[in-house]
């Protein structure tokens, strides 16, 4: 997103649209799918001799589930995006662009689950137990405490 210095007027601007998804380079990552459009939600102001611009990113997409392996879509906001440009009077515009596409990086999690109670797939056979259950399931694991049962207090 380029921010056209001259057009934002003494008290600030507020700006709202999206940028293409392609922006944030995501292609050939197999834990990610359908990346939608980049939106933003950006109040800008000039102070002085520097462009202030804060307010919110939001990014629809498809992750894979970490525990079973699923596509399930999502929204990464972030709800803090705050930059500081140094500006001239001569600055015709100011490319944001790579400063969002890394902040929503961070916001996107390194261990994403498609929901709190995702039961994921059996270590013993990968059915995904979310769908159906296994026979291994079953199995009653040991307790790792159950001796403590046994000791005589
Ligand atoms: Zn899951
Ligand atoms: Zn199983």
């Amino acid at each position: 997103m380029k921010i056209m210095v001259a057009r934002i007027p003494e008290g600030g601007s507020y700006l709202e649209g999206d940028d293409p998804g392609t922006i944030m380079e995501l292609e050939g990552i197999p834990s990610i799918r359908a990346v939608g459009d980049v939106r933003y939600e950006l109040h800008i102001q000039q102070v002085s001799e520097e462009l202030m611009v804060h307010g919110m990113l939001l990014l629809d997409l498809d992750l894979k589930c970490a525990r079973c392996t699923q596509f399930f879509s999502t929204t990464v906001a972030d709800s803090d995006f705050v930059r500081a440009y140094p500006v001239s009077k001569d600055t015709e515009s100011v490319d944001i662009t790579i400063d969002m596409r890394e902040d929503l990086l961070l916001h996107i999690s390194a261990f994403p689950v498609c929901g709190e109670g995702c039961k994921g797939l059996c270590a013993q056979c990968g059915a995904d137990l979310n769908k159906r259950s296994c026979a291994c399931e079953k199995q009653e694991r040991p307790n790792p405490w159950s001796g403590l049962d046994s000791l005589n207090l």
